[in-house]
């Protein structure tokens, strides 16, 4: 295809005034020859975009170069179908550097940073191909399947429906309901907030029932579930007969159970007769009866013992969010039954959050004493009770509860992902009923470069990287802490209620919405052939060039959302519409042979060669800055936006995520004679930001074996920095960079300028 550059440079936002547009015209002419140049004072303007719009008709052109704002900035204004390169001279240019000096245009920094990012990104665009969205030949499906039928999943599928999808919705149990069957009241969220209520499962399950488009399979369980968004073809057997089912996106409500407490031997649990927990006290309340278990009587002073397991780093580590607010609403339980009973609440912190805090309140003055305190000993009272040992933190004195009738564990709750429960659990059952569940005993545990897969035996995904979600942390399947709520690492398929993370019934159900929602949004991305959060509308994905891939597994390994099959002769097999964007495939492929259309190596490096570089003498250093698209690049946006100053060495390059770095980019950019390379990512490790999960830590993989690179270039390694940015510490960035300055200042010239 012949390239056909048009060219509109902006002189609005103060372009005009601080550097010399004329001139770039002329760069642009010497360099690129596009086929049309021009300037205008404000390319936003209706006018501005009926100009570009007139040369596209006219067939003139069949690429566009704007040389104006950032591309974080009025992309629904400049959307057009051509290519279309933008090219950031305003915050990263005017907004950031002191305006150019026309008495020495020549050499003025800021101006010759505007030419280069011209000659950069008409480089770029050179290089770009026409998009065209990905369509598969296979039938698209829209329905959506939610698998869990417990409030959670029923509110998912209602809220599908309601939408106007067809929903397929899978229990395991008999019967719909999930975790809410077994309770007998629920705390309230709504004024005046000290009410408890019953859990509404019949009517929720009537709702569900009155929903039309909502095909139920309960006895029912996945026996596998193969291809991608919009294609997923999935297996469901119920008792001796298979079913298969065709869907869009997966919503995953599988709930939590609670903690498993004969490993809570120390609080007296299995030990100590008349330690019951939650789930027991709630079993009893049914029954309208809190009785001892070891003689029936009725109890008449009772204790709570919360974070049973909790906050604890032998247990769960986490706090399971919703037990504070159960023994509250038990406590209330106990004292309608036995106005007269005592009830005693031992805890670290009652995190009573929102209004929950006004039933804490009138549990205070209903008498229920709270005493802030481990419990030192847990035994037997010598007369059918139980004597608690505990140290009142608050008072600062050792304290004897010798006359208790009932002592209540808040076990904590853990995700039905959570390997060991459920491994554990689904052998047992599994061995119960003699049954023979190869898939449970089979279930894996793998430590993949995209994190821990669990071993839930829930979804049974037939994916290279194994046949569930991986793990956030704590064995919870979610994908983000801070930006992806409802993502799993795994595309199409998103998390709801307390599989995702501790909570109440009134979260699930605000979660069930939002994880419905974002099904809906994967289907209708996916069928336009369109990349899903954070590259939403995407039409890119990546091509593999098949003739020269070595089968080197480095992709179907690496890439964090599982989105590469492979064949039985390790061929890598791409399902894109798993895909997310990321480029660290191409990154990660040895033979560079994975590309998208507007972003593969060659494109970035033909931007990278388009820097112009001044000789050694003229005492203006380059640095190239790789930064990643998703956080550092807006931080460096947000840099001109509050006017602050950049170094005016740098020329940066924006990637869509660190993990899509290619190390021939740097050896490339020092051959040229570049004085340095940062590289701006997310942070990675432990509560990582990357939006790719792993693409930052990749990275910092990557660049560790650079060394030998720049040994062969006889070359320091101090001329590539990582550093971890986030779009807050914009602030921090000038200074960022300039001690970077500093370093290669120390270090001298680039010795390969020149070369
Ligand atoms: S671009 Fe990212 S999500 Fe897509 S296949 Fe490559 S690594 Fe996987
Ligand atoms: S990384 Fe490249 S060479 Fe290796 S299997 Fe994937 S496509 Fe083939």
């Amino acid at each position: 295809m012949d390239n056909k550059i048009g060219l509109y440079i902006c002189t609005g936002c103060g372009i005009g005034e601080a550097i010399d547009a004329d001139r770039l015209i002329d760069i642009a002419n010497e360099d690129f020859s596009p086929s049309i140049c021009k300037t205008h004072e404000c390319l936003c303007s209706p006018e501005g975009v009926e100009i570009l719009k007139a040369d596209i008709d006219s067939g003139n052109i069949n690429k566009v170069g704007i040389a104006a704002c950032s591309s974080r900035v009025m992309y629904d204004i400049f959307d057009f179908t051509l290519p279309t390169e933008r090219i950031n001279i305003r915050e990263q240019v005017v907004w950031s550097q002191p305006p150019a000096d026309r008495e020495n245009i020549e050499e003025d920094d800021t101006q010759m940073m505007a030419e280069d990012y011209i000659r950069m990104g008409l480089a770029k665009l050179n290089k770009v191909l026409p998009l065209e969205p990905f369509k598969s030949e296979a039938e698209y499906a829209e329905s959506i399947l939610v698998v869990g039928g417990g409030i959670t999943g029923m509110n998912a599928a209602i809220d599908a429906s309601k939408a106007g999808y067809s929903v397929v919705l899978v229990e395991k149990a008999d019967n719909l309901g999930g975790w809410a069957l077994k309770l007998y009241k629920k705390p309230s969220p709504a004024p005046h907030y000290t009410e408890i209520s019953d859990p509404g499962v019949k009517e929720l399950v009537e709702d569900l029932e009155k929903t039309s488009n909502i095909k139920v399979y309960t006895g029912s369980v996945i026996k596998e579930i193969s291809g991608a968004p919009c294609m997923f073809d999935v297996t469901i057997q119920k008792g001796t007969e298979t079913h298969d089912e065709r869907v869009g996106a997966i919503v995953l409500a599988t709930g939590a159970v609670p903690y498993d407490a004969t490993k809570l031997g120390h609080l007296g649990y299995g030990n100590v007769p008349n330690v019951i927990t939650h789930e027991q006290f709630e079993a009893m309340a049914k029954k309208r009866a809190i009785n001892r278990p070891s003689d029936n009587t009725r109890a008449e002073c009772i204790a709570f013992i919360q974070c049973a397991g909790s906050r604890d780093e032998n247990h769960l580590n986490y706090c399971s969010a919703t037990c504070c607010v159960e023994s509250l609403k038990q406590a209330k339980i106990f004292k309608e039954l036995n106005p007269e009973g005592q009830v005693y609440i031992l805890y670290k912190d009652i995190r009573a959050y929102g209004h929950y805090e006004l039933l804490y309140k009138e549990m205070q003055n209903e008498g229920v004493i709270f005493i802030k305190g481990d419990v030192d000993s847990i035994s037997e009272n010598g007369s059918g009770g139980v004597q608690i040992d505990t140290n009142d933190f608050l008072s600062q004195t050792e304290i004897t509860l010798d006359m208790l009738d009932l002592v209540i564990l808040a076990t904590g709750m853990v995700p039905s992902t959570s390997i060991e429960i459920e491994t554990e659990k689904i052998k047992k059952e599994a061995d119960d009923s003699e049954k023979t569940d190869t898939q449970a005993k089979d279930a894996p545990l793998e430590n993949m470069a995209s994190g821990k897969i669990l071993a839930s035996n829930i979804l049974n995904l037939n994916y290279r990287q194994g046949p569930e979600l991986p793990e956030l942390k704590y064995g919870f399947p979610d994908s983000h802490f801070i930006c992806f709520p409802y993502e799993t690492r795994r595309t199409g398929i998103y998390a709801a209620g307390s599989v995702r993370a501790p909570m109440d019934i009134y979260q699930a159900i605000d979660d069930a919405g939002g994880a419905a929602l974002k099904a809906i949004q994967c289907v209708e991305l996916s069928k336009k052939g369109l990349g899903v959060h954070p590259r939403a509308n995407d039409i890119s994905y990546p091509e593999f060039d098949m003739s020269r891939c070595t089968q080197c597994k480095r992709c179907t390994e690496e890439c964090p959302f599982g989105a590469i099959n492979e064949d039985e002769k390790s061929n890598p097999l791409p399902n894109p519409t798993r895909c997310r964007r990321c480029g660290i495939c191409m990154g990660a492929c040895p033979e560079r042979i994975i590309s998208f259309k507007n972003y593969s190596v060659p494109l970035v490096g033909n931007m990278l060669k388009a820097i112009n570089v001044p000789e050694e003498f003229d005492e203006k250093p380059r640095i190239l800055i790789l930064a990643c698209e998703n956080d550092a690049y807006p931080a460096l946006d947000m840099v001109g936006i509050n006017r602050l100053q950049l170094s005016p060495w740098i020329r940066v390059i924006s990637v869509r995520c660190l993990g899509s770095l290619n190390l021939i980019w740097i050896a490339d950019s020092l051959s040229a004679g570049i004085d340095g390379v940062l590289l701006l990512g997310c942070k990675h490790g432990d509560d990582y930001q990357c939006h790719f999960i792993q693409g930052s830590a990749l990275a910092d993989i990557r660049l560790s074996k650079i060394s030998e690179t720049l040994d062969r270039l006889a070359l320091e390694s101090e001329r590539v920095r990582i550093l971890e940015v986030s779009i807050t510490d914009f602030d921090k960035l000038p200074g960022m960079i300039k001690d970077f300055e500093d370093t290669l200042e120390e270090l001298g010239p680039n010795p390969m300028k020149g070369f």
